[in-house]
């Protein structure tokens, strides 16, 4: 049985105010739950209010990047260890907004250095992948993200696993009210185990769990939560509103 999770990607949007509200009532409303792991990645000025906000409850914290450095002199970042001092347990990267927005431009070389560190802190890891519009058109969609994946997880220990979260989101998908069909997204899902298992086994393959991502809301989670290889969902803009995030999770269960 794998794992489920909702996770919740808060982008850059809510004030502290907002958040903590925000945090309180999905806390409240999953209580205890564990049949699904709920996961909230505020902005990172937010994650102290937000990790006290869901004390008690099942819902973990995870940021939504990191860097690969430990300490130093690196102005504006955030190093994993930092994360975890702040009571992240999870934490997304080579998300599409990272690695598509000029002004980031994140290489999967790069997030591949993240990943790592990330790893050794002890952080469980939200790796995305993802096709443009363009890319599916092309009908490029399967090689685009087998090689994002393959750059991104090049040289990942074998022995961490169970650390790792893959999501796949086609860009086309995110944020703009179009999501891929359950088809569309199953095939890719299916894609990328037997390629995990092609490097690290069947077992371990059969394991991982797997979300997808993409204009995901209350009246099409379920269905998409309802494929043999797609383990749960990562939200964006509905994970805004607590009801709406509260009805993904329920379709979660
Ligand atoms: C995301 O931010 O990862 C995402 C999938 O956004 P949205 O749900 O708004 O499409």
């Amino acid at each position: 049985m794998r794992k489920r999770y909702v996770v919740g990607n808060w982008k850059m949007c809510t004030t502290r105010k907002e958040a903590e509200a925000l945090a309180w009532a999905v806390a409240q409303g999953v209580g205890d739950e564990k049949r699904v792991q709920v996961v909230l990645c505020p902005p990172a000025p937010y994650l102290g209010v937000v990790r006290d906000a869901i004390q008690g409850s099942s819902v973990l914290l995870g940021a939504q990047n990191c860097y690969h450095e430990t300490k130093g002199a690196f102005t504006g970042e955030v190093s994993p260890a930092m994360l975890v001092d702040m009571g992240c347990t999870h934490v997304i990267l080579g998300h599409s907004e990272r690695r598509r927005i000029a002004d980031f431009h994140e290489s999967s070389e790069l997030i591949n250095k993240k990943v790592k560190r990330a790893l050794e802190t002890g952080l469980n890891v939200i790796v995305c992948a993802g096709e443009t519009k363009a890319e599916r058109d092309a009908g490029r969609e399967q090689e685009v993200v087998v090689e994002q994946l393959r750059e991104s997880l090049q040289d990942y220990p074998l022995d961490r696993v169970s650390q790792l979260i893959i999501a796949y989101e086609p860009v086309w998908a995110i944020g703009t009210g179009v999501n891929a069909t359950p088809e569309q997204a199953q095939a890719m899902h299916h894609l990328t185990r037997t390629r995990v298992a092609g490097v690290c086994g069947e077992a371990k393959a059969q394991q991982l769990s797997l979300l997808y991502g993409g204009s995901v809301k209350p009246d099409n989670a379920a269905v998409l939560m309802g494929q043999a290889d797609i383990d749960g969902v990562l939200v964006g803009g509905a994970s805004l509103s607590a009801d709406d995030f509260l009805k993904i999770i329920a379709a979660a269960l």
